[in-house]
């Protein structure tokens, strides 16, 4: 079968592509050479607590990034929970919970360069939202296909000015910072193109000769996207499809045995015709360590309930020192206070710092000097 030639569109889509994979290459390489001269941002929308996906997709990665020693902004995206939800009394339930799952995965603000904060209360980072959007016009925001699919997914019949604008509120999150580096999917390359022009336009209208920002580098890692326990959309904090970190070992087994498999006693390891089984073997092969076509192998004609034991066996083992740790966390009274008041103080100073440049670049600072400090 031959294969139509590319168009245009697909082209520029796939060189775009390379370019994004060679400079992660090399932010790669300048991460191993000089750790401290970097700083990265990520973060999540505090709708429920963290699963399995979220460990092997993004938060291995980011404790890695951490314990490398390159200062680390952890964001919860509190007002962003409202694109495409009208209520707000569950957020600060579900913001403890995804804290401590930080926690016990390996985040630590105590010790290492890592920060942990949230929209709400850094008042400085949402400030810089308002000289960002002179940057981008109405038709360009009608564009972006990350939003239009979220719109989509979300079933809205209304869209908010905030669903509308949240690649820019992106933009702000990771340039109040300076973060040069990203971690994200490949998914997330066009937000990130967002931020990255909006730097460039900042720096070109308002301080051509000294940039303000730099512009941010997608850190692209081999993430992998966990399947769901259905079988057929990705493990998902809001659709009843994931391991949570949290869960107890019986809620574990439980989740695990409504799994969907199939009928073939025969296991093997085929993503293409036999997705449920193959996600399955996928899980197993990574909370142990080996190859899902081993799996396959050893379990043979066990079917999809030798399948099952041995999965709630290994990830029961692979999560048990982390639950541990969860289950101390959750004792000490006020600790997630105590995480976001220092987390959002720091986010806070550095924000500040930011706007002041800001401010001075764009001949906004009327002489009256920089910022004092509000919490001194
Ligand atoms: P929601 O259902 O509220 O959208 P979610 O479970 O999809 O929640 P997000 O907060 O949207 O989680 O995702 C945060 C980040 O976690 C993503 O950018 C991605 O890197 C990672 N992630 C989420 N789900 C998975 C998954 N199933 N496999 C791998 N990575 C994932
Ligand atoms: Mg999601």
């Amino acid at each position: 079968m031959t294969s139509a030639p590319p168009t245009k569109e697909t082209t520029q889509e796939s060189e775009s592509f390379r370019a994004a994979m060679a400079r992660s290459d090399q932010a790669w390489a300048a991460l191993d050479r000089d750790p401290a001269r970097f700083r990265v941002l990520t973060g999540d929308r505090p709708t429920g607590p963290l699963h399995i996906g979220h460990y092997f997709g993004t938060l291995q990665n980011r404790v890695d990034l951490q314990n490398r020693g390159i200062e680390t902004f952890v964001l919860l995206a509190d007002y962003q929970v409202l694109t495409d939800r009208d209520r707000a009394d569950t957020i600060a339930e579900h913001l403890r919970e995804v804290i401590l799952d930080y926690l016990a995965v390996g985040l630590d603000p105590f010790e290492k360069n890592t920060t942990i904060f949230c929209h709400s209360h850094v008042p400085e980072l949402n400030q810089l939202l308002l000289p960002l959007l002179t940057l981008v016009s109405v038709p360009e925001l009608e564009r972006n296909p990350t939003v239009k699919e979220e719109i989509q997914a979300a079933n809205l019949k209304s869209v908010s000015g905030m669903m509308f604008t949240y690649p820019v509120h992106q933009a702000a999150d990771i340039l109040f910072c300076k973060s040069q580096l990203v971690p994200v999917g490949k998914d997330q390359l066009a937000h990130l193109e967002v931020t990255r022009k909006l730097a460039r336009r900042f720096n070109e209208r308002f301080s051509p000769e000294t940039p303000v920002f730099p512009v941010p580098t997608a850190l692209l890692s081999e993430a992998p996207v966990i399947l769901g326990l259905d079988g057929t959309q990705k493990m998902s904090k809001s659709r009843g499809n994931a391991i949570l970190l949290k869960m107890s070992e019986d809620e574990t087994r439980a989740a695990l045995m409504k799994a969907t498999t199939d009928s073939e006693r025969q296991i093997r390891y085929a993503p293409e015709t036999r997705p449920a089984v193959a996600g399955l073997l996928r899980l197993l092969g990574l909370v142990t360590d080996q190859r899902p076509e081993s799996w396959a192998t050893q379990i043979g004609d066990g079917g999809g309930g030798a399948l099952k034991k041995h999965l709630v066996d290994a990830v029961n083992a692979f999560l048990a020192p982390i639950r541990q740790r969860r289950r101390a966390l959750e004792a000490e009274a006020g600790l997630v206070q105590k995480i976001l008041a220092e987390g959002n103080a720091r986010a806070r100073e550095v924000a500040r710092e930011t706007l002041d440049e800001v401010r001075r670049a764009m001949h906004m600072d009327y002489g009256l000097g920089d910022t004092p400090d509000p919490t001194h």
